[in-house]
Parts: structure tokens; sequence; C-alpha cells
């Protein structure tokens, strides 16, 4: 530990920022890195964007903060109107916060208000799937599907149910159909062991993050569990705090599948890193029972203030002038190939998973046997440290299931051109070697 007053440095070498540029960031030393992460998948349209910048400068001009008690901000309906849009209007109310963990956290209290309403207060419980994560607040780690994250905060948790998330590629059964209908049945068992008449809601990432590097869920899987959702009364919940705003090549990554949920959480891409604002969409139903019965009990102070909200704006103004959706997927595949190209010279690369910019790519000892490198190799941190010492930034874990082994991201901003995807590929390929 250093002396640094800082109470989150993991390392006494970690460089110091010094400035950035599109997918560009140097330290203070003048070492330049190539951002394939988007810092933690937030950065989506790069960094230091003028239009962004302008915006928010803008805004600074008129008013930073208002509180939502006291005034209405035209941005923050404005913003509303714009989510809603990109939702086409699926999901028709918002409720700004300020981090993905409270994004969830919203979605977990307006679910159960939503049933307390009903006068169901016992549909309390969660059902989410093992490996997830869904934050660091309390709430949100009771839905995280790591047990070592949760364990010893579990006496004020509520850990929810969790069951096993699908994982095409190490799965038992004789062919992925088979795990899909089998996974889906051993939900369903969970929920009737609980008691379905408890369960407020069935939480999912339509797109493993950090937990699982990138693995996805099938058509019959998203369709399986919003019947589930509908056969026994309870809400579908995505969390979408890193897979929303375009990093799979559409607004959310529920769209790829037309499987709607109920409600939303969003974050991560939103500021994209310009300033903390996430978002909870929800159905206007649901908002409506909740406000019936006395209004929705939450709220944070920086909610929905205004610069939080012309920067948010500002963010999709960029994204839809630049055709960033587009390029995601353009880049996507041409990232994919790549990937692919680099596991014919590298048998560490086991499986390479995802869609559009949001490509994860699980390490393995041996790739016939699918054998992960044990823990004690700490393959994923010695990768990342190589990488980093090329100029390359990629975003590790080890997986949190403890069956499968290290994996990483590669999720730079949505800007990237072909040059950039290039250059990321043969720096890997360096850092491989
Ligand atoms: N949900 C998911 C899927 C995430 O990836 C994260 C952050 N990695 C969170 C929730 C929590 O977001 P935050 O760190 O902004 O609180």
């Amino acid at each position: 530990m250093s002396n640094n007053a800082l109470f989150y440095l993991t390392s006494e070498t970690m460089p110091v920022v010094s400035h950035a540029d599109g997918i560009h960031i140097w330290d203070t030393d003048g070492k330049h890195y190539i951002d394939a992460c988007s810092g933690a998948i937030t950065c989506n349209i790069g960094h230091n964007h003028p239009a962004v910048k302008n915006a928010m400068v803008e805004q600074l001009d008129k008013i930073a903060f208002s509180y939502r008690t006291q005034f209405e901000s035209q941005v923050a309906l404005d913003l509303a109107e714009q989510l809603v849009e990109l939702t086409a209007g699926e999901l028709d109310k918002v409720y700004f916060v300020g981090s993905g963990s409270e994004a969830v956290e919203s979605a977990i209290k307006l679910a159960i208000q939503y049933f307390v309403c009903q006068g169901q207060p016992e549909r309390h419980r969660f059902v989410s799937l093992r490996p997830s994560y869904h934050g660091s607040t309390l709430g949100a780690l009771g839905l995280t599907g790591y047990e070592p994250l949760e364990a010893p905060f579990r006496s004020v948790t509520q850990g929810s149910i969790k069951v096993p998330s699908p994982d095409l590629y190490r799965y038992q059964e004789s062919s992925v159909e088979e795990h899909i209908t089998s996974l889906l049945e051993q939900t369903e068992q969970a929920i009737q062991a609980a008691g379905a008449e408890t369960i407020a809601a069935i939480v999912l990432e339509p797109v493993g993050g950090a937990s699982t590097g990138g693995r996805m869920v099938t058509q019959a899987y998203m369709e399986g569990l919003r019947t589930l959702c509908d056969r026994y009364g309870c809400l579908f919940i995505m969390d979408e705090v890193l897979s929303g705003m375009g990093r799979t090549g559409q607004w959310f990554a529920y769209q790829h599948f037309g499987v709607a949920p109920d409600i939303l959480a969003l974050a991560k891409g939103l500021g994209s890193g310009y300033y903390p604002i996430a978002a909870m969409l929800a159905r206007g139903s649901i908002v409506e029972q909740v406000s019936q019965g006395g209004g929705f009990m939450h709220g944070h102070t920086y909610a929905g203030n205004p610069l939080a909200c012309a920067t948010g704006q500002a963010v999709i103004e960029v994204m839809k002038s630049e055709h960033l959706l587009d390029n995601c997927t353009q880049r996507g595949n041409e990232l994919r190939e790549k990937l692919e190209q680099l596991a014919l010279k590298h048998p560490s690369i086991g499986n390479i998973r995802g869609i559009g910019l949001l490509q994860g790519v699980e390490l393995v000892q041996d790739r016939n046997a699918k054998k992960p490198f044990p823990a004690s190799f700490n393959a994923y941190a010695k990768l990342t440290e190589l990488a980093k010492a090329r100029g390359l930034l990629i975003y590790p874990r080890r997986s949190l299931d403890g069956l499968a082994g290290d994996h990483f991201l590669v999720t730079p901003p949505l800007t990237v051109s072909q040059t950039d995807i290039d250059d990321i590929i043969d720096l890997l390929d360096g850092s491989l070697s």
C-alpha cells in the first residue's frame, strides 16, 4: 500500500492518467494507450468529444443543478422522451439516477412497490443468474451471482434465488437447445420451490459483461424467461447497464431478440464517461400503479440534474449523427473475424463470444478439453499487464462461477475505425505471444 490517501488504488505502480482523445489515452510519462475497453465499457463515444464538451459548457452557463421537487427541467423531460423513443415506446417511463447500481436498485424497489400496491407484499423475492453482476449497493449485490462478493453482506443483501446461466461453450447437454430447455426447467423449478407467489421478478443481463466475459443468451432462452414471468405473474427486469446504449449494435441488447422487459436498468454508455448519469426505464402501467398507491418511495439528490441530462442528450446526438450503431455492427463484425483469426495462432484462446463491440475472449490451458488455467496462474491479470505494457487496455476477469476460467472483454468505443481494430489486434497478438 502506498501512502496515497486514495482508498481504492490497487497498485503502487499504476500510471497516472494525463489526457485522452477518441480511443487514445496518455499518461503523465507520455506513454500512449489504446483504450480497447472504453474504460469500464463506459466511454462509448470515445474520450473528449467536442460536441459533448460544448453541450456541457452550454448547460453549465445556464444551470448545473436544480432539485427535482422544486423545478421541472426541460432537458430532463427531453432526454426522457428520447430514451422512450429509443425503446420504440415499449418502455414509456424514465427515472434518472447516477450509477448502474442505483438503476438496478431502483428497479428492485419499483418491482416490490408495484406488488405492494396490488396487495401482494409477499412478492419481494428475485430470481437472478449465477454468474452475474448487478452492482455493488446492497440490493444490487443481492442479485449478483458471485458468492464471494455477496457472502460477507448476506444478512443485509436479501440474496436472490440463483439459477444457472446459459453457457454456450461448456454446456453439458447434447445440444444448445437441450441446454436451454434444461436451464428453463431449472428456473421454473426454482420459482415453484420458492413459491411463485413470492417472486417479484426475474433479472437478466441479456449479454453478459464483466461477470461472464460476453456470454450470450439465445432467442429461446429470452422467450422462455418471458413466458415464465407471464406464467407466474412476475416482472422481467433486464440489466442493460453495460449492454445498453448501442454497445451491441442496437440501442438495447434486448432488441436483438424482440423480447422486451418490464423494467430496464441503463447506465455506463448513457453518460459515456462524461458525467455520471443512469436511468431506470419501465412500462407506464407499472409506474401508474405505483403512483396510484402513493408514489415511488425512492430518490437521489443528483437524480436527473440538468447537467447530467444535457450530457446524456449530447451523447445520444453524437451516436445518431455519427451513425454509431452501424459502425458498431460493422467494426464489431471485423473485430470478431480478426479475433477468430487470432485464435488459429494462439491455442490459449478457447472461446470468443459476444455481439457488436461487446466481444469476450475466454482463455484456456487446453483448448480441446476446454480446460481453464489454474486460478493461481492468474492468466487474466498476466495478459492484462502484458497488454498494458504494450499500450493496450483490455477488461479482464476470472470467471465468477468458478467453473470457467479467465476471460477478457474487447469493447472499444463505438467510434473505432477499421485501422484502430487492426492496431488492437496487433497489440493483442503481441501480448498473447
Ligand atoms: N450492472 C451491470 C451489468 C454492470 O456491468 C455494472 C458495472 N460493471 C453494474 C450493474 C453496476 O454499475 P455501477 O458500477 O455504475 O454502479
